[in-house]
């Protein structure tokens, strides 16, 4: 689950990161009584910033400066209610909902600094380059030696040194060094006790010169590990669901493991690994899937049903493959749940289904018997994706 920048920058607050002083705002007026707020409070520039939920915004014109507090509420009447798009958004865009006012922050320096789980060293990862502000994917793939990366272990937690040889991979002097070593702390226990998946402060910043500089996160994404949430209430209580996909959303709602993609096969299949290995044998017959769906192990016929749903939702859905190997679930029961979903949905495109294991073969006379136009059924997961992409492309 992702949160906002305003959400994010609260809690990195609460965690001891320095942070520029702002507000959220969802009207001008709002956004100008923030900027007064912070102008009282000596701040002579301003900044107002898209809230929504991906990168990229100063390249859309959701991030911009204004010199003075009485232009605050003009530009933030401009950012809200566009239709942001922004690298990370795709072509639809975001519609901007609140924006986050804050005090300007003179920069001397843009760094990068990011924490994330290492699944190869069973640990996490202190990403960090001088190279901030920008697309740091193109950062590491043409200069890749101005990434840093510390791994560090959770038993042993982590340790002065680390931060040592991080602050000098970023250059800093060192009084900077302290500061960053108590922010990459503050940014550490975050981490580790609100159950974040990633922390990406770009950029980080170094404001002002010398031994007074100062170290300021001005922009900052956190993901957190959906399956900790139930653990975690203060930061369930952030989600917005209005910026999820609303497939993804219904899916959840439903209980369903489901990612929506941008192909027309559409996809239901028991068991994460078995629907991966069916995207891929879609792919590899020259098709392109619409999702991914694990149905679990117990798809009974409600659940079949919801699936189909969910699928179908999805106008770009030209055809339907049903992937079930039978070990937990019988195919029988399965073939059951099918029939009685699509004759009660009336599925529209053409579904393939290819059923293995306990009891296929009965599960294969239900699907034959039930006659429904445009269905057909295969023995291996090969042919299912050749039909299914044949019928996706209207042969
Ligand atoms: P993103 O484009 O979505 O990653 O949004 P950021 O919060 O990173 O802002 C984009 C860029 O706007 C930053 O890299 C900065 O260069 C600039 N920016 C944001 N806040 C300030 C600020 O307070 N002062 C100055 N001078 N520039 C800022
Ligand atoms: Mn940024």
């Amino acid at each position: 689950m992702n949160i906002h920048e305003f959400q994010a920058k609260s809690l990195l607050r609460q965690f001891g990161v320095a942070v520029p002083q702002g507000e959220v705002a969802n009207t001008p007026q709002a956004a100008a009584a923030v900027a007064e707020a912070l102008a009282r409070g000596g701040a002579s520039g301003f900044v107002v910033k898209a809230q929504i939920h991906a990168g990229g915004r100063g390249k859309g014109g959701g991030v911009k400066l204004a010199s003075s507090a009485a232009e605050v509420p003009r530009i933030a009447a401009e950012i809200l209610g566009m239709t942001l798009v922004t690298p990370q958004t795709g072509p639809g865009g975001r519609l901007v909902r609140r924006v986050l006012v804050e005090a300007a922050t003179p920069i001397d320096r843009e760094l990068y600094l990011a924490l994330t789980l290492d699944r190869g060293s069973e640990g996490f990862a202190i990403i960090a380059s001088t190279e901030g502000g920008m697309d740091i994917e193109e950062v590491a793939a043409r200069t890749p030696q101005a990434i840093h990366t510390q791994l560090v272990d959770p038993n042993l937690g982590l340790r002065p040194y680390q931060s040592r040889k991080l602050a000098r991979a970023l250059q800093l002097g060192a009084e900077q060094s302290q500061q960053f070593a108590a922010l990459l702390g503050g940014l550490y226990r975050l981490f580790v006790e609100r159950d974040a998946s990633l922390i990406e402060i770009n950029p980080l910043v170094l404001s002002g010169n010398g031994a007074n500089a100062a170290l300021l996160a001005l922009d900052a994404k956190l993901g957190f590990d959906d399956n900790a949430l139930f653990r975690q209430p203060q930061i369930a209580a952030l989600r917005d669901a209005e910026e999820e996909d609303p497939r993804e959303r219904r899916a959840r709602e439903s209980g369903l493991a489901y990612v929506g993609l941008d192909g027309n096969v559409g996809c239901m299949v028991n068991g994460a690994g078995l629907a991966m290995a069916t995207l891929d044998m879609i792919t590899a017959c020259g098709g392109s899937p619409a999702n991914f769906l694990d149905a679990g192990g117990t798809a009974d016929r409600e659940r079949v049903k919801q699936a189909f749903k969910l699928i179908l939702q999805d106008e770009q859905v030209r055809a339907i493959l049903i992937n079930i190997f039978g070990g937990i679930v019988r195919c029988d029961l399965i073939a059951e749940g099918v029939t009685a979903a699509a004759a009660e949905l009336g599925v529209g495109v053409p579904l393939v289904v290819r059923l293995q294991g306990a009891e296929a073969r009965r599960g294969r006379e239900i699907l034959d018997r039930a006659g429904l136009p445009g269905l057909r059924s295969a023995e291996t997961l090969r042919q299912a994706a050749e039909l299914a992409v044949a019928a996706a492309r209207g042969s």
